[in-house]
């Protein structure tokens, strides 16, 4: 059969000056990786790995030239796994496809069948990566919150105006709880209080505290995609018995803690990955995605994008300039 040429985001790299580079160009099926499905991709997203891998890297990609996109979803072409066939609407995230394996970022993309979900009822491809990765994401947190138990009280979001806080803020305020959403970007508060936030807190209110290791007792909750001194001093503000569900490192990844939270306020830190995520447990968050994050929400975060435009929303999201969820739709 012959080989049909589509586009694709192709990340390459300059032996010589070490330097990437990327641009869309056209390749083949034949120049796929290895896998048992091939997905028309619809439509992929920017996330923050995006951003590492258009860009130098980081450590994320092993070889080049690569195709980025952590995350896409489409309708299957071929399959010769048992679980899918040929025009079933699919989903992806994790299992390091778009930093190991190809990803999303071109019109067709081969992977293994572990690696998808169905696309749950209720979300469409394009619905389905305005929520991609991050949001994801964020409902794993809420989920890992609720498993602890959350109070009545106020739950706090970091990083509020990117793509896990804006879908962690939805999420929250839909389940009727009370959302407080910490920004360093005064310009969105509109935004963010359109997405249920009540109350909207300044980066440096957070990070400017007294630095002791305790603080007045102030949240019941905390989705942190921020890490490192917004995390240290997060930490020291949880009230007794409280969670904190720790996503990201966009503000660094150290942590400049103590242990006097967890010892004296029982406070309980708690690790989010999305990438390793089993197959039920992928299923249990979308259809919860599905259920609990009203559309009309998820409409305001969406920023559209073609493949054109990646090299520099890779850019923009690494310096925490991107406002929600870009959706890149791969065939415009
Ligand atoms: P975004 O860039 O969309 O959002 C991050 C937000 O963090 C920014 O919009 C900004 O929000 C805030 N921020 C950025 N830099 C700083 C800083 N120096 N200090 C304080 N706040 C800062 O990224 P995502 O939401 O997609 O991802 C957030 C993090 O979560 C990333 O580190 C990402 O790698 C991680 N992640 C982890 C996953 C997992 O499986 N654990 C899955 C998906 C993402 P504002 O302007 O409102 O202050």
């Amino acid at each position: 059969m012959e080989s049909e040429m589509f586009n694709a985001l192709v990340v390459e790299k300059d032996e010589e000056s070490g330097k990437t580079s990327a641009a869309v160009k056209g390749i083949s099926d034949a120049d796929l990786p290895e896998g048992n499905v091939t997905v028309a991709v619809e439509y992929s997203t920017v996330n923050y790995k995006d951003g590492l891998c258009i860009g130098p890297g980081g450590g994320l990609v092993r070889s080049y030239p690569h195709v980025p996109g952590i995350d896409f979803a489409g309708t299957v072409e071929a399959s010769e796994d048992d679980r899918y066939k040929s025009g079933d609407k699919v989903v992806l995230t994790g299992w390091r496809v778009g930093e190991v394996h190809w990803g999303g970022h071109g019109q067709k993309a081969r992977v293994n069948a572990d690696w998808l979900v169905p696309l749950p009822n209720g979300l469409d491809t394009r619905q389905a990566m305005a929520v991609g990765t991050a949001g994801f994401t964020a409902m794993l947190a809420v989920m890992a919150l609720e498993d602890h138990g959350i109070k009545d009280g106020p739950v706090l979001v970091t990083g509020a105006a990117g793509g896990v806080g804006s879908v962690a803020t939805a999420i929250l305020a839909n389940l009727g709880h009370e959302v407080a959403g910490v920004t360093g970007r005064p310009e969105t508060a509109d935004y963010l209080k359109s997405l249920g936030a009540t109350q909207i807190v300044a980066r440096e209110e957070i990070n400017e505290t007294t630095k002791r290791p305790l603080e007045a007792e102030t949240w019941d909750g905390c989705v942190d995609a921020v890490g490192g001194e917004m995390l240290a001093r997060v930490l020291g503000q949880m009230k007794y018995g409280a969670s904190v569900a720790a996503v990201g490192l966009a503000g660094g990844a150290g942590l400049p803690a103590t242990v006097i939270p967890f010892l004296l306020r029982g406070v309980n830190l708690l690790g989010i990955d999305s990438v390793m995520q089993p197959y039920e447990n992928r299923l249990r968050a979308w259809e919860r995605i599905a259920k609990d994050l009203p559309m009309d929400k998820l409409e305001a975060m969406i920023q559209p994008a073609t493949l054109g435009d990646l090299p520099k929303l890779g850019a923009d999201i690494l310096k925490g300039q991107v406002k929600g969820r870009v959706v890149v739709d791969v065939n415009a």
